[in-house]
């Protein structure tokens, strides 16, 4: 069981550092203790999760915007194309729209919110049932007594395991649903056309 915490760890630091590449995180871009890049990102996961990997989260989005910003996103905004739907010139703009409908999305919320609550609750599973278990067996009269510490601390730390890694494959399903793609629009028909 404690396998499974380190599936969960290795297997989220491997997401980070995916993820951070393909975003186009780089060392230099911030300020601060995150300015590090892709690896750097993956050892502070890996060696220090409980930490590293919501301080990853917490900054993703300033990462995004830095990357965004900075060099492809805003180019292609002041790119206008002709639309080949309502034979109009320089109409089509690019913007993101959700890739899949709104029921589907839908679902994609239904599933992602009890996930991040799943894997907060999971965490604090952990720390209560080893805060727990040390108390018992610090003060535990009998072999029996520390034996069924034990037995409650395997039973807590599985559930704890599966709770956190049922929730995190729930939220990678609902991320995936509510994923948005890149487009070009037309302003004036609504015609849409997929960007690479
Ligand atoms: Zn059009």
């Amino acid at each position: 069981m404690e396998n499974l915490i380190w599936i969960v760890i290795v297997g989220t630091s491997i997401w980070v550092l995916v993820d951070a590449k393909s975003i186009g995180v780089k060392k230099g871009q911030i300020k601060g203790m995150g300015n590090i890049g892709p690896w750097g990102w993956f050892f502070v996961c890996l060696l220090l999760w409980i930490v590293g990997f919501p301080f990853y989260l917490a900054k993703r989005s300033e990462y995004k915007k830095i990357n965004s910003t900075h060099d492809t996103e805003q180019q292609m905004k002041e790119i206008k194309l002709d639309c080949n739907a309502c034979k109009t010139d320089k109409t089509m703009k690019a913007t993101t729209i959700p890739k899949f409908s709104g029921f589907i999305r839908f679902i994609g919320f239904l599933i992602a919110i009890p996930s991040v609550l799943g894997v907060l609750f999971a965490i604090l599973m952990l720390f209560s049932t080893g805060s727990a278990t040390n108390e018992v067996m610090s003060s535990a009269q009998s072999d029996a007594e520390a034996a069924g510490a034990a037995i409650g601390a395997t039973i807590g730390f599985g559930f704890a395991a599966f709770i956190g890694f049922s929730s995190l494959i729930g939220g990678l399903i609902g991320w995936l649903l509510l994923m948005k793609k890149k487009v070009f629009k037309c302003i004036k028909c609504g015609y849409i056309m997929d960007r690479g």
